[in-house]
């Protein structure tokens, strides 16, 4: 489905990136907000699951991605009937979105099309429950947002990354004047970082959680007394 070219692209910003320095040398103080999660599972989750492979990313042999499992008995023309019925209902979500927001709101989004002056940088984790719009209420051009695993930000001096690069262009060039980390109970990042055995084995999740392994450390030190799901939150907090 083709985007329409006048909304194709309404986050386009005219700035570039004045200058390459530390975004962690400013003045700004992120703020900190944790959010309960208590979802059920979707429908259209359990649609999905129950009709398609399950795959595995993997750093090791034999490749980039293993493939686990495969439910023999579905045949190829379930997944597609499944997979029309769910890229259908994005559609529609589209089309909606279009004629009851984008057409309602001209002016809104022709601005949107030449500018973006958000008034917050959020960094929020992956989790598909803990969407900042859906929680938050943020409109287009008001959050420049990045997610990832756990909602973390690397240090400096781990070098680039994509966090810092987000960090960098919503200082320096959007000027942004809040940061906003969101974080959420029952986070699987957080629990791969508590929970991760120095074994030797790798993986692209223990490796980026480690990014965060001095919270680790000062959660296992100050709530030693806690289970495992206890100092999963006091970590979160
Ligand atoms: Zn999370």
């Amino acid at each position: 489905m083709a985007i329409p070219s006048s909304i194709s692209d309404p986050f386009a910003s005219k700035f570039l990136p004045s200058s390459i320095s530390d975004p962690f040398a400013s003045s700004y103080q992120p703020s900190r907000i944790s959010v309960p999660v208590k979802i059920e599972q979707t429908q259209l989750t359990t649609l999905r699951r129950s009709h398609c492979s399950t795959l595995k990313a993997s750093m090791g042999s034999p490749g980039f991605t293993q493939q686990l499992n495969n439910n023999k008995l579905e045949t190829l023309a379930d997944v597609k009937d499944d997979r029309d019925d769910i890229f259908n209902d994005l559609k529609d979500r589209f089309l909606s979105f279009k004629k009851n927001v984008y057409m309602a709101n001209p002016e809104q989004f022709e601005n949107l099309a030449k500018v973006q002056v958000p008034k917050f940088m959020v960094i929020a984790c992956a989790d598909s429950r803990v969407c900042p719009s859906s929680i938050l209420g943020f409109q287009p051009g008001e959050a420049f947002t990045i997610r990832n695993i756990a909602n973390l930000v690397p240090t400096f001096e781990s070098g680039p990354s994509e966090v810092n690069a987000a960090l960098e262009f919503s200082v320096n060039t959007l000027q942004v004047e809040n940061i906003l980390v969101i974080g959420h109970s029952c986070c699987g990042g957080i629990r791969a970082l508590m929970g991760m055995e120095d074994d030797g084995n790798t993986s692209f999740i223990k490796s980026w959680v480690t990014n965060a392994k001095n919270a680790r450390v000062k959660t296992k030190a100050a709530a030693s007394n806690l289970d495992f799901d206890g100092q999963c939150s006091h970590c979160i907090n």
